[in-house]
């Protein structure tokens, strides 16, 4: 199973590439810049000691079976309407979280889809698209030593492709994934993002993640 990190040059694409790397996955960075891509996979790589391949977002997508689009949610839409036939037949993970910063405060912003992951799907309509890892902080996750215990919810309406990203999900130490149900539920979850950041910012809580116990 080739799964690749599309932006993964990025603040999520870092700890979820080297995360699976040492899971056990072929796991290949994606850039815009083929020469970005090598070098953020030679750097991934030095820090899990595992081979992690560098690639433009093309190529990598071309030869893999899971694409997370670890990409800014302003910018995803150009990006998967640009490649939109490289997608077919793919599971497409969004972990994209649409929010403004409005005088001091998150707030979710939605497209009028619904949330991002049915957006997504609406473009994608040949792929099999799957939300998760909305509510990881990416910065805290991509520090390797830093030991996470964290929920993933998983949402999607293909159940044999949510079942291989529940699958991929608990194989990485420290995730738990939850199935969270059908791809709208993705408005939920997408929505915990800023909430949660603001409720950090609030009680003073370094880069809180989600717990359900
Ligand atoms: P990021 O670091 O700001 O950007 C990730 C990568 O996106 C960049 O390294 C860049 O890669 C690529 N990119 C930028 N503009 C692009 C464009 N116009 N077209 C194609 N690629 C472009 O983003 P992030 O913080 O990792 O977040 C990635 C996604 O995960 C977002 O949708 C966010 O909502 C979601 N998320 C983030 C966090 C978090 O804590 N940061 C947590 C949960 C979910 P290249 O320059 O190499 O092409």
């Amino acid at each position: 199973m080739i799964i690749a990190l599309l932006g993964g040059t990025g603040n999520l694409g870092k700890g979820l590439a080297i995360r699976f790397a040492i899971a056990g996955y072929d796991v290949v960075v994606g850039s815009r810049d083929s020469k970005k891509a090598e070098e953020k996979a030679l750097e991934y790589s030095g820090i899990c000691g595992l081979k992690i391949k560098g690639l433009n977002n093309v190529d990598a997508l071309k030869i893999c079976d899971v694409a997370i689009l670890t990409i800014p949610w302003k910018q995803v839409t150009d990006f998967i309407v640009q490649l939109k036939d490289l997608f077919k037949n793919k599971i497409v993970v969004s972990p994209v979280v649409p929010m403004e910063r409005i005088n001091g405060v998150f707030v979710y912003t939605p497209p009028p889809e619904g949330s991002m992951a049915e957006k997504i799907a609406s473009i994608l309509k040949d792929s099999s698209v799957v939300s998760a890892y909305h509510n990881i902080p990416a910065k805290r996750f991509a520090k390797i030593d830093e030991k996470v215990d964290f929920d993933v919810i998983v949402c999607g309406d293909d159940i044999e492709a949510k079942n291989i990203v529940i699958d991929i999900t608990n194989d990485v130490d420290g995730l738990r994934a939850l199935d969270g149900g059908e791809l709208s539920n993705s408005r939920v979850v997408e929505s915990l993002t800023p909430f949660i950041i603001n409720l950090s910012l609030k009680n003073k809580i370094r880069e809180a993640g989600l717990k359900l116990v």
